[in-house]
C-alpha cells in the first residue's frame, strides 16, 4: 500500500473552496508567509475515502473477530453504551461546567450518573464506597496502594511490605513498589493458587497487606480466600482485591465478603466499555468502611434536596489521582451496561464466561499441556511445552492463530507457566466462533508435528510478518512501512 504523499497528483482536489472575498489589503504580508507551500496530499474524496477504510480494514478488534486474549477480557463492547456516550448532553459537557448555579442542571445528569454507578458496583463488591477517578486498572491499583499507607500511617503503623503472590499481574507489584512498600513475592502452591503455608511464615507486624487476584491468572480461584484476608488482618494489614477480572464471578461472590477491604475493577474489562491501544479505561477503587475518609478527592454526594454536588472536604484524603472526575464517558458506558444486563445478566456473564472457558479447555486438553488441570474460571492456561520439541513455541503458536483469522491469547504469562497460552473467550462469544477456534488450535498442534517450518513463519496473511514487537512499540518508524508492502 503506498503511504498517501505518495498517491497525490498535483491538483487533484476533493473540495473547492469558494473564491476568497477578503479585501486585499487584509492579505498576510509576504514576509510572514513561509516560504514552502504547506504539503498537502492532493486527492480526491474517493481516493481519500478508500485509503483510509483500507486502513481501518486492516485493524483487529473485538468487532472483526475473537479476541481471545487471557486477562483482557476482550468482551464485545454493545452499541447501544456508545450510542448514548455520544448524546450531545454527555459528550459537550466540559468538566469546569457549574454544578448547580448558572447552568448547572446541565452537569446534574452526569454527577447523577457517577453517583449511580458507584452505588451499583458497591452492591456488586460489598464495599462501602467507590471513587470514580482511577483512569485504568493500574492506576486504581496504586490509588489502592496509598490508601493501604495512608490508613497504616494514620494509626501509627510503621508497615514495610507488601505481599503478592509469583503468578500475580505486574501491574501489582510496581503499584505496590511506587506507593513505596518493599514486594514480597508468595510462591503458588501445586494447585496454582497462593501457598496459605508460605503465606503464614511470612506475614510479621511489618506487612502493611497483600494484593490478590482471584480467580488468579490462572483462571482459578484460591479456596483459601477467606482465611488468606483473616492471617493479613491478624496483623492489622489490609486485604486488596485486584478485581480487573471480575467476569467470573461479578453477580455471584461479592469481594467484601471473602474479606477484602479495597477493590479495583476495570470497567474496560468486566464491564463493556472498549480497550486496547492504550485507549481511556477506568479503575474505580472501592473500599470498606473504615477506608473511606482516605478515599481520593472530589467524591459525588447526594443533597437532601436531590441535586448532586461534588464534595471537596475531605481532610484524610490521599488527594487528587485524576484531573477533574477521570474518564466519565467510560463510567457512562459501564453506567448504561449494567442497567442493561440488570443482576440476572450479570450472573450469566459469570456463567457464560466461566462455561465458555472449560468448554475450550476440554476441547483442547488432549493437544497440549494442561499445567494446572480442573476446573477453571474465566479463563485457562496451557503450555506449549510439548510442541517446543518440535521448536515450536508459544509465539509461533499465536502468530499462525492471526493467519487463521484470530486474535492471539496472551502468551508467557503467568511467568510461573513454560511457554504459557492465556486463552480467555469472554461470555459474549458463541459456540460456533469458539469451535472455530478450537479448530484452528487443533489444527496448528497438528502441523507442529507434520510442518513446524510454516508455523515458524507465521503470520503470512498480514501486511508486515514477524516483528521486533518491543522495538516496533517503542521505535515505531511510520515512515518506513512502506518497504513492507
Ligand atoms: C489488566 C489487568 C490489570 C491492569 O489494568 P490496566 O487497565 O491495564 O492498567 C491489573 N490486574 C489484572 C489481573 C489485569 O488483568
Amino acid at each position: 500500500m503506498k503511504l498517501i504523499f505518495e498517491k497525490s497528483i498535483e491538483s487533484r482536489t476533493a473540495v473547492l473552496p469558494p473564491k476568497t472575498d477578503v479585501p486585499d489589503h487584509f492579505s498576510i504580508k509576504a514576509q510572514l508567509l513561509r516560504d514552502k507551500s504547506a504539503e498537502l496530499p492532493q486527492l480526491s474524496e474517493l481516493d481519500v475515502v478508500r485509503h483510509f477504510t483500507e486502513l481501518s480494514r486492516r485493524n483487529f478488534g473485538v468487532d472483526t473477530n475473537f479476541y481471545p486474549l487471557g486477562s483482557c477480557t476482550m468482551k464485545y463492547n454493545p452499541k447501544v453504551a456508545e450510542r448514548i456516550a455520544a448524546y450531545p448532553g454527555f459528550a459537550h459537557l466540559h468538566p469546569l461546567m457549574p454544578q448547580l448555579r448558572r447552568g448547572g442542571m446541565l452537569t446534574q445528569g452526569a454527577l447523577q450518573v457517577i453517583y449511580e454507578t458507584d452505588i451499583m458496583l458497591r452492591e456488586i463488591t460489598g464495599m462501602a464506597r467507590f471513587t470514580m477517578q482511577p483512569l485504568a486498572g493500574a492506576h486504581g491499583e496504586l490509588t489502592g496502594v496509598m490508601i493501604i499507607a495512608a490508613y497504616h500511617r494514620d494509626r501509627g503503623n510503621k508497615k514495610t511490605t507488601i505481599l503478592i503472590p509469583d503468578s500475580a499481574h505486574g501491574t501489582n507489584p510496581a503499584s505496590a513498589a511506587i506507593a513505596g512498600y518493599d514486594v514480597l513475592s508468595v510462591p503458588s502452591d501445586k494447585n496454582g493458587v497462593m501457598d496459605i503455608d508460605a503465606l503464614r511464615k511470612m506475614v510479621n507486624e511489618q506487612t502493611a497487606g497483600v494484593m490478590l487476584t482471584c480467580p488468579n491468572t490462572l483462571g482459578i480461584f484460591n479456596p483459601h480466600v477467606k482465611d488468606i484476608c483473616d492471617i493479613i488482618h491478624s496483623v492489622d494489614g489490609l486485604a486488596y482485591y485486584d478485581g480487573a477480572n471480575l467476569n467470573a464471578i461479578v453477580g455471584k461472590v461479592r469481594p467484601g465478603e471473602l474479606g477484602f477491604d479495597i477493590v479495583h475493577l476495570n470497567l474496560h474489562k468486566t464491564f463493556a466499555t472498549p480497550h486496547g491501544g492504550g485507549g481511556p479505561g477506568a479503575g474505580p477503587v472501592g473500599v470498606v468502611e473504615k477506608l473511606v475518609d482516605f478515599l481520593p478527592v472530589s467524591l459525588v454526594e447526594k443533597r437532601d434536596d436531590g441535586t448532586f454536588v461534588l464534595e471537596y472536604n475531605r481532610p484524610k484524603s490521599i488527594g487528587y489521582v485524576a484531573p477533574f472526575y477521570g474518564n466519565f464517558g467510560i463510567i457512562l458506558r459501564a453506567f448504561v451496561y449494567i442497567l442493561m444486563l440488570g443482576k440476572q445478566g450479570l450472573r450469566r456473564v459469570a456463567e457464560n464466561s466461566v462455561l465458555n472457558a472449560n468448554y475450550i479447555k476440554k476441547k483442547l486438553e488432549n493437544y497440549y499441556d494442561l499445567p494446572f488441570p480442573g476446573i477453571c474460571k474465566h479463563e485457562c492456561v496451557f503450555s506449549a511445552a510439548r510442541q517446543i520439541k518440535n521448536g515450536v513455541h508459544a509465539l509461533d503458536i499465536a502468530k499462525s492463530l492471526i493467519d487463521a483469522g484470530f486474535h492471539p491469547p496472551t502468551i508467557y504469562f503467568p511467568a510461573i507457566v513454560k511457554e504459557a497460552l492465556m486463552i480467555e473467550p469472554t461470555e459474549t462469544e458463541s459456540k460456533e466462533t469458539i469451535d472455530a477456534f478450537v479448530s484452528a488450535m487443533i489444527a496448528i498442534a497438528k502441523k507442529t508435528e507434520t510442518d513446524p517450518h510454516q508455523l515458524q513463519g507465521a503470520p503470512k496473511s498480514t501486511p508486515v510478518s514477524r516483528l521486533d514487537e518491543t522495538r516496533a512499540a517503542k521505535l515505531l518508524d511510520i515512515a518506513s512501512i512502506d518497504r513492507f508492502f
